[in-house]
Parts: C-alpha cells; structure tokens; sequence
C-alpha cells in the first residue's frame, strides 16, 4: 500500500490557474494494469482493500484512455468507507453506506458524472444526499448531474438563497439542481448505513452560507471553502463573507472537533493537502488574522488601497502563496475601512 501511495505521489502534477486541475502521469511500461491487480490480490485484507484498488484502476484507467491529454481526477478512499474526489473545483467528500451513497459537493457537471460513475462501481446502492457546503459554482455546479438520481440535496438556507440568486441573476436556473432540503443555524443531522452525519452552521465567513459536514463515526468533517490550505482564498463579499467573523468560526471548529478529526478542505495550493487537521485550521486563521493586522496598520499609516495591492505576501503568514493576493487585499480593505 506504501508503495502504491508513492507511485501515486511522485505523478501527480499540479496545474497552475485558477481552477486547479490535476493531472496523473503513468507509465504503463514500468506499472502494467497486470501489476496492480497481482500486488493487490497479494494483499491479505483484499476485500478491505478493493475500495483502493477501485480508486487507482480508475485513475489508470482514465489515463490510458485519454488518449495524450493525461487529463484525470483522482477518486480516493480515506477511511470507514469515506473518500474523496478530486478533479475541477472545490474538493467532494463520499460516502459509501449500507444505506446508501452520501456526496458533499459537486463541482462542475462533467466532473460530478465521473464521481457519479466510480460509486456505481461500488455497488448499485441508492443516491440519498447530495450535501452543498454553500453555493459556489465550482461546488454546487454539478448538482445538476445529480438530477433524477439523489433523493435529496441538502444546503444552508443562506446557500439556497445565494444558488437561486445567483442563477436568477445569470438566467441559469435550468442548469441548477437546487436543495429541496435547507437547514438554519442549529444545523441539520441525518443517520445513513452505520454513519451519523451532522451539519453545522457556524456564521458568516468565506459567504454567510457555508456550512461543515461532519461524518462522526469516521469523525470526518468537509468544512468546504471555510479553509484554503496554503493558498490565497475567495472573500465572497457580495455573498455576505465577513473576515472577522470567519476567524470567529474557525475558533469554533478548533473547539467543536478534536485531534482526530480528518478534515477535507475545498481548496489546497498543493493537491495532496486537501486533506489535514487542527493545525492547518489554526494555520488559515493565523492567515486571516495576519491579512487583517496588516491591512489595518497599512489604512492607519495612510497607505491608499493602490499602495496596498502591491504587497506580494501578508507579513506573518509566508505559507499563503500563489495567485489571488489582491482578493484578500481588497475585501480585508473593504471591511477595514467600512466601519
Ligand atoms: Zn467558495
């Protein structure tokens, strides 16, 4: 399994821009379809294990199909039947129940038909919730792909009202498959298989609607775009996005989960940190607290918003990097000198 794990990291390259994309290299030469499938079967816990021998076949096999572009998503287990799907846009967590499928987000139409067809392969279980973290295109855009096959899809009542709105306003409502199901801030909890998931709703932050999935037993918990690892978030303003409160929020999850929670986040600068745990949250919100520090120093020492989108790093926070700085500028700007 190490061994496979390696392959894995080592082939994995990352595409710059603004939709992160990511691309396995394999060499069919060195690691044959007929290799994988005899170190597999070598394995003493086989039937364990075949949730991960699916999830690399997969990505094999899209490989050898893609006919040169080497284009491919990467579906992965992570532990107590859970995984997650990576391809275009925010990260999607899985579950695979006895009771049935749970997905948390849905990134683009295309995208969400691959993750649609990896679980059919794990069986022919029914689709009985698609869960929004909040409303997002690069989230909930896929949802659509969804249609006739979830029973429900499951979203703050604020991520409703932003995904109709927002659609309203691009004449879109037709390509949406909006939540039938909208919860308010005491959060929402279902049972599926031997699973218990919780929704919380913790206040404004990267929108006003964003919320985190937890699947207890696994104790897994999709906290959607309230956390880029490493890299420069969206401050959804217009949506309600509040830099103050978003801190508050990420203290509240430091205190509502525990060291051994195995977080998924919807963005990371490097793909293979999608996933982390309570100090990559207290990492964001030394991140968020650092961007208002100098933002507020900046305002106060005179500084035009011009002078301040110069800045190639927050001071305190050099782990932040990549493209995006002037978001995070500008919307800390605008709280700071709103009040
Ligand atoms: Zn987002």
């Amino acid at each position: 399994m190490n061994h496979l794990a390696m392959v894995m990291n080592q082939e994995q390259l990352q595409v710059p821009g603004f939709n992160r994309k990511y691309l396995f290299k394999f060499k069919p030469r060195q690691y044959s379809r007929g290799f994988f499938i005899t170190y597999l079967m070598e394995r003493r816990q086989f039937i364990q294990q075949s949730a991960l021998a699916l999830a690399i076949l997969s990505i094999y096999k899209s490989n050898a199909f893609a006919n040169g572009t080497q284009q491919a998503y990467q579906f992965k287990p992570l532990r107590n039947n859970i995984g997650v799907f990576t391809e275009q846009g925010g990260t999607i967590a899985w579950l695979n129940s006895s009771e049935g499928f749970a997905v948390v987000d849905s990134q683009f139409p295309n995208p969400a038909a691959h993750v649609i067809d990896e679980l059919k392969k794990l069986g022919g279980n029914p689709f009985k919730y698609l869960l929004n973290t909040h409303h997002h295109g690069d989230h909930t855009g896929g949802n659509i792909a969804f249609k006739g096959l979830v029973e429900h899809v499951v979203a703050h009542e604020n991520s409703l009202k932003n995904q109709k709105s927002t659609a309203e306003k691009a004449n879109s409502l037709d390509k949406q498959l909006l939540p039938d199901l909208s919860f308010g801030n005491k959060g929402w909890k279902t049972k599926l298989g031997g699973e218990k998931i919780t929704a919380h709703y913790f206040g404004a932050a990267h929108t006003n609607g964003d919320s985190v999935y937890h699947f207890e037993n696994a104790n897994i918990a999709h906290v959607g775009d309230l956390v880029f690892n490493r890299r420069y978030p969206f401050i959804d303003t217009a949506n309600g996005a509040n830099i103050r409160s978003w801190i508050n929020v990420l203290d509240q999850i430091s205190n509502k989960f525990d060291n051994n929670t195995l977080f998924v986040f919807g963005h990371a600068r490097d793909p293979e940190k999608i996933t982390g745990n309570k100090a990559d949250i207290a990492a964001f919100k030394n991140y968020l607290q650092s961007l208002l520090d100098f933002v507020s120093k900046e305002v106060k020492a005179g500084k035009t918003k011009e002078d301040l989108l110069k800045a190639t790093q927050i001071p305190g926070a050099p782990e932040w990097q990549g493209d995006g700085i002037a978001r995070s500028l500008t919307a800390a700007y605008a709280e700071i000198t709103s009040k």
